[in-house]
């Protein structure tokens, strides 16, 4: 940063009008193992879906060291910095949740004492998706920094619950906080390509009523598991059934789960149902999913069969309890989007390669900011998602100053000033 002494005597900064991608290449590289840091600060502090309030408290510290304009915290515990003030708004996100580490014996090291080896960060939520809660943060200081941003308020969003009900803490920022971004940047792992998409998902229930009679004499009752089976069979023809996309894939449905009761062990059965999960492609649609549900268990003899989908009801660690259905929609952002075109020049820019541009295999919070409300999105994260809910998950330490530096680069791109 340049600095000059004015006329008081005082030391003024003086940000370039024009910086270079060299610039916010070597910044982010001199920043690197202060992300390494903050990155290992994030790991250390424990934050299961949610149980994240003392990891928002680490971020909340970061964000006033680095100097945000406003950082708020609401009902569900959602963590809002801004930096800028101009009309226009974007949004980048990163959920600080994680899952647990599972059984510690299958971990090289303690998944909670972060360590640097071989040009890797290991740790639980390197790479889903502290490491791109880290980065996209100290993004906000180098954007701050070399003065690459006056045309937007710029909001960097530490989200919860996501790994629970991907989407959730979106519906609450859209829906409560009134937040309305014209472009929301996910920051999961892509393995520092661009994702531009995924499939969606639904959670949906069967459930079949039988009659009970005693097991002994099984022809004066209606047995509701076999009914159920006879539609679990038609469930499996109905994912041959389902149609592809050329870029998301084909949508899929399977059973997770079969369940029953009867009075006793020697009783017909009187209920049954069974657990779908559905995951969605391009142009399928809550409705469109249930229908053929619907029309399985016609096939099967049983058009009284109940179908719904199931809801989420669990509370932050707020206390708030904000339900939503286990529909997760489908999203994919235009293959020409300028969005995507600035972002792909600001890649070039500073990480000297076209990128790829693909699609995550699993689901982010954009189901909710892209997929219900339709807000263009794409994402860039560092980490391979292949570690995502892994033992032995780790970063490479490299790609932390290479999403510092390009996130930085799209904001300056989006400014005009690279
Ligand atoms: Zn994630």
């Amino acid at each position: 940063m340049e600095t000059t002494l004015t006329n008081k005597g005082t030391i003024k900064n003086q940000p370039p009008t024009k910086t270079t991608c060299a610039a916010i290449q070597k910044r982010a590289k001199e920043m690197e193992a202060d992300t390494v840091r903050f990155l290992s600060d994030l790991v250390r502090t424990q934050s299961f879906s949610s149980k994240e309030k003392d990891v928002i408290a680490v971020i909340k510290k970061e964000m006033e060291n680095i100097g945000f304009d406003e950082i708020r915290i609401d009902g569900l515990g959602n963590i809002i910095g801004r930096i800028g003030a101009g009309k226009r708004v974007i949004a980048f996100d990163g959920h600080v949740d994680t899952v647990y580490p599972g059984d510690l014996s299958q971990w090289d090291s303690d998944p909670f004492k972060p360590f640097v080896k071989d040009g890797k960060l290991w740790g639980r939520g390197t790479v889903d998706q502290k490491g791109g809660v880290a980065t996209m943060i100290h993004a906000a200081r180098l954007i701050k920094e070399l003065g690459l941003n006056d045309q937007f308020a710029i909001y960097f969003t530490g989200t919860v619950m996501e790994e629970d009900c991907d989407g959730l803490c979106w519906q609450y920022l859209l829906n409560e906080e009134k937040l309305k971004p014209e472009l929301v940047v996910i920051t999961e792992p892509t393995n520092m390509n661009i994702y531009r998409g995924h499939r969606g998902r639904m959670e949906i229930r069967v459930e079949v009523k039988g009659r009970s009679c005693h097991g002994s004499a099984p022809e004066r009752g209606d047995n509701a598991i076999y009914k159920i089976a006879r539609i679990a069979l038609e469930i499996e023809k109905l994912n041959e059934r389902l149609k592809g996309d050329p870029f998301l894939g084909k949508g899929t449905v399977t059973i997770s789960e079969v369940k029953s009761s009867s009075p006793s062990l020697c009783a017909v059965a009187d209920e049954a149902g069974i657990h779908l999960d559905r995951r969605l492609t391009y142009g399928e649609t809550k409705e469109s999913a249930i229908a053929e549900v619907k029309d399985a268990a016609a096939r099967a003899g049983y058009s009284d069969a109940k179908v719904y989908v199931l809801k989420y009801e669990e509370a932050a660690y707020t206390g708030k309890v904000y339900p939503t259905e286990k529909y997760y929609p489908t999203w994919a952002l235009d293959e020409n989007s300028p969005y995507l075109k600035s972002a792909v020049d600001a890649y070039v820019g500073v990480l000297g390669k076209r990128p790829l541009v693909d699609k995550w295999t699993f689901s982010t919070n954009s189901v909710a900011i892209a997929g219900m409300k339709g807000i263009p999105s794409f994402g860039l994260g560092p980490g391979n998602e292949v570690y995502a809910h892994a033992v032995n998950e780790a970063c490479p330490v490299e790609h932390l100053s290479g999403a510092v530096a390009f996130y930085a680069a799209f904001v300056a791109k989006l400014n005009g000033k690279v």
